[in-house]
């Protein structure tokens, strides 16, 4: 039987390291600050708002929510995002998506300040994630597998790593930041043949395909691990992730838990992006 890894004490060891960082910032007068573009009330958008606020006023950050109405119109959202750009008490922005359909997310994810766009969505950040260029900022949840993985110790140099899901929110991106730390990388979609067969050759599996428990134990290799990035709701009305755990723990060696899992260090993540923004906005 397998063991399944929790994301709680990877946000711990980051939280705990963050906090020092911002006493030290505030010493200069600074205050490291978030500012939140939501557009609508979105129950999933609004549960990760209160998470966000938790971990960030914890560590010593202020947070801003600027919320605004579902009708509102592209010029005047453009203008109340070069607001918060301007603004130099705010360090970092996360802008909600997906955004509805009369803001064309190609048309704001020109307008967001690269330097201050904390979740990756600036075409800028896109470039500097293909290029390994670490001055960027990388999106918050493909970075928290990174640091799920190197929490646990899980190798990632030279091992076969198979990402299922290839969305600009996970697969992408986390197949980027593992080709970074040299893992052998194969992304499979919805079009993959014989998946299972792939699939099975992983000494890694990370899955985001968004789909209740598709992962069972016939995807997997035995001894392998898989980090599970999906967060779904099951037919009971319970969270659960893109991997059927318990049938899995037959074969893995590890799985990370969901909930519980990737997820609970996402909002870490972004504190440390926050800071980051922060230094470089104040050259600390
Ligand atoms: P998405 O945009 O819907 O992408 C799903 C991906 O899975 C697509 O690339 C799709 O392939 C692939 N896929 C779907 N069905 C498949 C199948 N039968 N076989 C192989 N591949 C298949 O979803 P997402 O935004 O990446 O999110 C993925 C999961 O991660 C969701 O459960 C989401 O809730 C979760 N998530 C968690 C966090 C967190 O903080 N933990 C953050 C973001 C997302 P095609 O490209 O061919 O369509």
């Amino acid at each position: 039987m397998g063991k399944v890894i929790k994301g709680k004490p990877v946000a711990d060891s980051i939280t705990m390291d963050l906090s020092k960082e911002v006493s030290l910032i505030k010493e200069k007068n600074i205050k490291p600050k978030l500012s939140i573009i939501r557009v609508g009330k979105n129950e999933s958008d609004l549960a990760y708002e209160r998470g966000i606020i938790k971990r960030c006023e914890g560590i010593g950050i202020e947070v801003e929510v600027k919320e605004y109405k579902g009708d509102i119109n592209i010029e005047d959202f453009t203008m109340e995002i070069n607001k918060v750009n301007e603004d130099d008490n705010t360090h970092g922005i996360l802008i909600f998506r997906p955004l509805p359909k009369s803001l064309d997310e190609n048309v704001v994810k020109y307008v967001i300040d690269p330097k201050k766009d904390m979740d990756c969505f600036s075409p800028l950040n896109v470039a500097k994630l293909m290029e390994g260029d670490e001055t960027g900022f990388s999106p918050c949840t493909p970075e928290a597998v990174m640091e799920m993985l190197k929490y646990y110790n899980i190798d990632i140099c030279g091992k076969n790593f198979v990402v299922v899901g290839r969305s600009m929110v996970v697969g992408k991106p986390v197949s980027m930041l593992l080709l970074k730390e040299n893992a052998t990388v194969t992304i499979c979609h919805s079009k993959t043949k014989d998946l299972k067969e792939v699939t099975s050759k992983a000494d890694v599996l990370v899955v985001g395909v968004g789909r209740p428990k598709f992962i069972n134990s016939d995807y997997v290799k035995k001894g392998s691990v898989i980090i599970d990035v999906g967060i779904n709701v099951d037919k009971e009305g319970n969270l659960c992730g893109d991997v059927d755990t318990e049938d899995c723990l037959k074969k893995a060696e590890i799985i990370s838990k969901v909930p519980g899992g990737v997820g609970s260090v996402t909002t870490s993540v972004l504190a440390k992006h926050i800071i980051k923004a922060c230094r470089n906005q104040n050259n600390i």
